[in-house]
Parts: C-alpha cells; structure tokens; sequence
C-alpha cells in the first residue's frame, strides 16, 4: 500500500524516557515521514525537553512539527516560545487550545482563548520576522524580486466524534471552519477506533465547507493499560471485544495484538483515501515500525536499515 505516514513522539522527562526516545528519533529518521510531532505539556511544562526532540529531529534531517497549547500561558509568553522554536529551524506547528483548568475556572483571560487564535499568532510571528526573499528574474542578470516567504505550516486538531465540549451541535466542526479560516493547513484527527467515525467525520466537515487534508491519528495499543489511558484521554468509548482481548493477552501478545488493531484500522481507512496516517507511537517506535510493515508501506528490508530490535 503506497501511503504517506508521520509519527507523535513525547518529549522524555528522564534518563530511560530519554533513551526511549533517542532510539525512536534514529529509527524515525531513517523511514524519512512526512513529519515526526512532538507533543507539548500543559502550560509549557515540557517546552524544554519539546525543544530538545525537535532539535534532535533536525539535526537528523527530519521535518519536524512542534505542537503548542496556549491554556496556561500569557499571550506574550506564547509568542515568545513560537519565536523559540522559529529560530531553532522549525516551521511546522501543531495548534493547539490545550484543556482548560479542570475546576470549570475559566480561560484566563490573559490566554489566547483558541486554537484559531493561536493559528493566528504563528502566522503573524513569522510573517513579521523575514517577511520577503528575495528571487532572480529569469534572463535578467542583476534583477530580483521581492516574493512573499513560504509560510509555516500549521496544523490543528479534529475530532471525529465530537470534542468532549462541543455538544451535539456539533460547534467543533465551526471551530475547525474557524482555524481553517485563521490560515491551518492542515488537520489531524483525535484517536478512533471506528473507520467509519473518520469517514463520516471527513463527509460532515467537507460538507461544511472544509478543504484542508484531514489526517487520521492511529493509536496502536499495545497494552490493556494503554488501551483504556488513550482511550480517557480522548474521551472515546473503550472498543469491548480489543479491551477484553488486550487484558487476557500476555505482554509479547498484547503487543502484536495492538499492531494488528492499527493494521486493520488503516487497512479500512484505505478505502476512504486518508491524505496520510499519523500514528500515535508512545516512543515506542518497534510497533509502529511493525504497523507500517504490516500494511505494507514500507519495504520488509526496512528493520536492518533503521537498526530496530
Ligand atoms: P479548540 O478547537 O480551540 O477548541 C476546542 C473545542 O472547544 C472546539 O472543538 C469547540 O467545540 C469548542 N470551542 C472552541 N472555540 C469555541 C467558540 N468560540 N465557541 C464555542 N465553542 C468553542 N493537548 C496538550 O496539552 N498537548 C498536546 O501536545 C496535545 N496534542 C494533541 C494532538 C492532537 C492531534 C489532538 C487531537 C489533541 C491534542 N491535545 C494536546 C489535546 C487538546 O489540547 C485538547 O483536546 C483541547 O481540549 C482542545 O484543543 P483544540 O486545539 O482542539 O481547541
């Protein structure tokens, strides 16, 4: 199956994690993704080790993409890190609102308030930076033009079953109209575990009236724990038959029964033509590595190359 994939790493917060990721980051590098997104903690908690990943990725000739969450955060504190991670070589974003404050508090007010807001604020961060290149004219030796940069790409979050707060009007579909609007472009999906949930969500946004490419996140739950953790996390309803599976399995088993799980999903998801798949790795990079071996997007010669055990 020809398919174009990327891959979520989390930045590691010690010695073992870091390891863990190293490894990934190697073996990611060799499979040349699209991208490889590395997810940032709540409030900017993580924005150090977020920077030490992509920075990890660049050098290794990866794109990167930096995700970003706003809750938590000054405005100017914000713009600040966007400005970090521009100077670093990234240019490619994930945009994000981030939760709000578990107690129902508000937004702080001196927030950005959404994910549209924030597609905004990186749009204009590097629009203010180097604005122009400059670019020869064709037979003209000593004339050039100023031409617009290449702007940075930013993506944003979807939900093909609706985000947790948008009720049944189903007010994430505006809110994904609105990032579009704001300059995204791009989309990647919360996690499912239903191909027909991504197909039905693609038919109402484009029916909506958006266009940009919606890339389907994957988990690959490689453990019962895993499985029901992602599952909270996302708000999505626990698959009975795979969670009953998952906890009755062995470890070895279990992880060759959450690579199977991902085959089968994208394997399905195929016949409704996804612009590429994003696969929620864990820095687990074997299972994912397995996963694209499974459906068939990477040559079997693939192991020796990215050294994976
Ligand atoms: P928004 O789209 O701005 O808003 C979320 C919802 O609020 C909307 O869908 C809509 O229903 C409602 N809403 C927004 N604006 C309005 C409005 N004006 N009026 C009415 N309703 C409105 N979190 C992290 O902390 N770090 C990460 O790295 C991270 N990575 C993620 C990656 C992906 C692919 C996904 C899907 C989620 C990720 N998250 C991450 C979680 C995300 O931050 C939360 O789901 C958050 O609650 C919503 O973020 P958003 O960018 O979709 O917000």
């Amino acid at each position: 199956m020809s398919l174009r994939y990327s891959f979520e790493l989390f930045p590691p917060r010690d010695p073992a994690a870091s390891q863990r990721v190293d490894a990934a980051v190697d073996a990611f590098v060799a499979l040349a993704p699209e991208f490889v997104s590395v997810t940032f903690g709540a409030g900017g908690s993580t924005s150090r080790h977020s920077l030490a990943v992509l920075q990890r990725l660049l050098d290794g000739g990866a794109n990167p993409m930096a995700h970003l969450t706003c809750t938590g955060l000054g405005v100017a504190e914000t713009a600040t890190l966007v400005r970090q991670f521009l100077d670093a070589g990234v240019t490619r974003f994930l945009a994000l609102r981030g939760d709000p404050p578990r107690d129902g508090a508000p937004m702080p007010r001196t927030s950005l308030q959404s994910a549209s807001e924030l597609v905004q604020l990186i749009q204009r961060i590097e629009s203010e930076r180097v604005p122009y290149a400059e670019v020869r004219l064709p037979g003209l030796r000593a004339s050039s033009l100023s031409a617009r940069r290449a702007a940075t790409e930013v993506a944003v979050a979807a939900f093909p079953n609706g985000h947790p707060g948008a009720g049944v009007h189903r007010s994430d579909i505006d809110a994904l109209l609105a990032k579009q609007a704001a300059g995204a472009t791009m989309a990647i999906t919360q996690l499912f575990f239903d191909p027909y949930d991504y197909a039905r969500f693609v038919e109402l946004a484009r029916a909506r009236g958006v266009t940009i490419p919606i890339v389907p996140g994957v988990t690959i739950p490689t453990s019962h724990r895993r499985l029901v953790r992602s599952a909270e996390l996302a708000g999505e309803g626990l698959p009975r038959v795979l969670a009953e599976r998952l906890e009755r399995a062995e470890p070895e088993d279990a992880v060759r029964i959450g690579v199977d799980a991902a085959v089968a999903l994208i394997t399905a998801l195929a016949e409704h033509d996804p612009p590429g798949v994003h696969l929620y790795t864990f820095n687990d990079h074997r299972p994912a590595i397995d996963v694209l071996e499974g459906v068939g997007a990477l040559p079997l010669s693939s192991t020796a190359t990215t050294g994976a055990s």
